[in-house]
């Protein structure tokens, strides 16, 4: 073969500097770029085998990478399909160029460049983002294929000739510029590899590592260890969200937890394995982190990735805001692998993916609600404020958590919205028909009233974390007819209709009496109200009470600057 020169046909002068210029902050996908081609070659010398389009031995399918520091170059080598020089034309030449062209096109025209870059794949020409000349070797599969080279300096201009590669396969050797050195490292490239590779379905060798092997035992008996020099395959090819699920124990999803989230002290509570391929392909495991406080909650946790590569932990329109604190993967190949948020936001199938993933979530705890309450009720501590943030935030969502959304009294018994309706809608209802939820939002301060109100055969409702304010109106806006919601303390126990007739008091009017002007006297606040009626001489006689008004005036006030109602 006579080595060819030639141009490549592009309008722009040269695309690498531009290239360079707004990639450089992400410019180490140039390695997932590269393996993913690799990777892709490997899989297609397996299909064409399996499709009987291939005689050969596929043999064992490995992706290796090197590094040279001091020839300052990086290897990418697989023994996939290869490529002849023809399709080095036709596939790096011409489509990857024709893909620049049209990048270059549309860079002109955006007002903002990172915006258009993320829509494109420049796939192996991100290499020039970090080298200053790359080569391609490789022999293709095809019977009596000769053997390749290409190199290209990151110019328009590109040379062809006989390679050298005596096996299947290709290595892309990039000669690393100056600017880009920090990746002439090991343990640079290890943590690329890790970050991006380590799930990706072909065995990824980086160099070896030294472990220990067992050596046959002392004189003592004990057993012997040597160190052994092994291939350091950085990545598991069959990771559990690959799995049909009735593969996998719960030992199994825990397990892949541990490997996703190796620092992680907690285990999940559960997970929901997803598995879809209409309208659109996804895969992946979501885990319910156990939240103590909202203070601990940790987004961006989510790993997004396309087929095994992983492409961003930043899922922001992808999963849902209030789902933000799960953990765990999202595989997708209709996710593009270049994403951009822009983009994200435009693309349509980003929004079904949205919507299928709230629905499953619901569904999930609907399930667990509905086969294991008692399980779902242990379970309410670390998830009731998640869910009552998904209520809040998203409509759908809260159609289907209205079912398993419970409420909890100071007996610390549970109730769904609808169970606790049908609880108090004959008890607690007052003259003007309004059904009255009663609830603390501080039990212990408010002890009196709650014992008020029990021994009246009220229920009292806990409302006391950092979303019940809001869960509140959310009650009297969907709970049903006529629904309000009283704080225990404000001015209402008594307005409530009783099922049965009041009991006589305990103590005669005239001690009532007196009962009252000392109180009254002893407190005297306009805003508060005096009562003496108890049932029995053992319970509290006296109730002081806040009107309900009185009391949002001056919660108003305290929120408004936080100065003292009362002066
Ligand atoms: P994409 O991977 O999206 O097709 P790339 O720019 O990454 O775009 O690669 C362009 C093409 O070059 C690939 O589609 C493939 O045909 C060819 N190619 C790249 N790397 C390899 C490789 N290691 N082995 C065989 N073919 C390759
Ligand atoms: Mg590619």
């Amino acid at each position: 073969m006579n080595t060819e020169k030639g141009s490549i046909s592009i309008h722009t002068e040269n695309i690498f500097p531009v290239i360079k210029k707004f990639l450089y902050s992400d410019n180490e996908i140039f390695l997932r770029e590269l393996v993913s081609n690799a990777v892709d070659a490997s899989q297609k010398i397996k299909r064409l085998a399996s499709l009987g389009q291939y005689q050969g031995e596929v043999g064992d399918l490995l992706v290796d990478v090197k590094l040279d520091e001091a020839a300052k170059t990086i290897t990418i080598s697989d023994n996939g399909i290869g490529m002849t020089a023809d399709e080095i034309k036709k596939y790096i030449n011409q489509v990857a160029f024709s893909g620049a062209t049209e990048f270059m096109e549309k860079f002109k025209e955006a007002n903002d460049a990172n915006e258009i870059i993320g829509r494109f794949g420049l796939g192996f020409y991100s290499a020039f983002m970090v080298a200053d000349n790359v080569e391609i070797e490789t022999l293709s599969y095809q019977d009596g294929a000769e053997a390749a080279h290409w190199t290209c300096d990151g110019s328009t201009s590109y040379e062809i000739s006989a390679g050298t590669r005596k096996t299947r396969g290709t290595d892309i050797i990039l000669h690393i510029n100056e600017e880009s050195s920090e990746f002439l490292s090991q343990s640079r490239l290890q943590e690329i590899l890790d970050k991006y590779a380590r799930f990706l379905p072909v065995n990824i060798r980086f160099g070896t590592k030294t472990t220990s092997e067992p050596d046959g035992e002392d004189e003592e008996g004990k057993p012997k260890y040597k160190s052994v020099e092994v291939d350091n395959i950085i990545n598991n090819t069959s990771p559990a969200w690959t799995k049909a699920p009735s593969e996998l124990t719960d030992a199994d999803y825990l397990a892949f937890y541990k490997e996703l989230y190796p620092y992680s002290m907690d285990e999940p509570l559960f997970w929901i394995h997803l598995n879809v391929d209409y309208p659109f392909n996804l895969t992946g495991i979501l885990y319910f982190p156990k939240i103590k406080n909202e203070l601990e909650i940790q987004r961006n946790k989510i790993k997004l990735y396309s087929r095994q590569v992983f492409i961003t932990d930043e899922v922001k329109d992808i999963v849902p805001e209030f789902l933000m604190l799960l953990h765990g993967v999202i595989d997708s190949p209709d996710i593009p692998l270049n994403v951009s948020r822009s983009f994200l936001q435009a693309d349509s199938n980003v929004k079904k993916i949205n919507n299928y993933i709230t629905k499953k979530v619901a569904d999930k705890l609907q399930e667990i609600f509905k086969t294991d309450r008692k399980g779902f009720e242990e379970k309410w501590n670390d998830i009731g404020l998640f869910i009552k943030y998904g209520m809040l935030s998203d409509e759908k969502f809260a159609e289907k958590a209205n079912e398993f959304c419970l409420l909890t009294n100071t007996n610390k018994e549970n109730y769904t919205i609808k169970e606790y309706y049908e609880k108090v809608k004959d008890i607690q209802v007052d003259k003007d028909g309004n059904i009255i939820y009663l609830y603390t939002h501080d039990s212990a301060q408010q002890d009196s009233f709650i014992a008020t109100a029990k021994t009246k055969g009220y229920d009292v409702l806990v409302l006391d974390g950092p979303l019940d304010t809001h869960i509140t109106s959310y009650l009297e806006q969907k709970g049903g007819d006529k629904v309000q919601l009283k704080r225990v303390d404000a001015d209402v126990i008594d307005k409530l209709i009783q099922k049965d007739e009041k009991q006589e008091l305990s103590i005669s009017e005239e001690e009532s009496k007196q009962a009252l002007s000392i109180f009254e006297k002893a407190i005297s606040r306009p805003d508060m109200k005096v009562e003496v009626d108890a049932l029995s001489a053992e319970e509290l006689p006296v109730s002081v009470t806040i009107d309900e008004f009185m009391r949002r005036m001056k919660d108003m006030a305290k929120t408004n600057g936080g100065m003292n109602f009362y002066g």
